[in-house]
């Protein structure tokens, strides 16, 4: 059976998309949700999660790709709009943990978008 459903009623990101566990929303449409991190390693540390529930990167396959160049596309749009500075002496980190030896928590796919003046907590 495949590991991407349209939505995993035990995930907690999928929970937080659906509205069941609250969030600081940063963008919200028909396929992806954008939320603050709850432990920021940085001044802006905010997640972007497709609303599909793909558990991580190495579930993404070229049936995604349309997908994920949206959600790449998110990226910058939504860093200038949280306060990031403007490339090049601002800029942002995108990370995506995956799997155990990855460092990924949670089992749905998500980009970490880190940025603003450093030094970070972290990263
Ligand atoms: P991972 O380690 O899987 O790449 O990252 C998971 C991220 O989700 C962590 O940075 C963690 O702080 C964040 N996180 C975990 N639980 C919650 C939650 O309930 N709400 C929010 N907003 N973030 C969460
Ligand atoms: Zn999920």
């Amino acid at each position: 059976m495949s590991l991407v459903l349209d939505h995993d009623s035990n995930c907690l990101f999928c929970k937080i998309a659906a509205g069941k566990i609250p969030s600081r929303v940063v963008y919200e449409d028909a396929e992806f949700f954008a939320f603050h991190d709850i432990h920021p390693w940085a001044p802006v540390h905010f997640l972007i999660i497709p609303k599909l529930h793909i558990p991580s990167m190495a579930q993404v396959t070229a049936e995604h790709a349309a997908l994920m160049g949206r959600m790449m596309a998110l990226v910058p749009q939504l860093a200038a709009k949280e306060g990031c500075n403007p490339y090049p002496q601002g800029g942002f980190r995108l990370v995506t943990n995956t799997g155990a030896e990855g460092g990924q928590e949670v089992q749905h796919l998500h980009f970490h978008v880190m940025g603003g003046p450093r030094p970070w907590l972290r990263g």
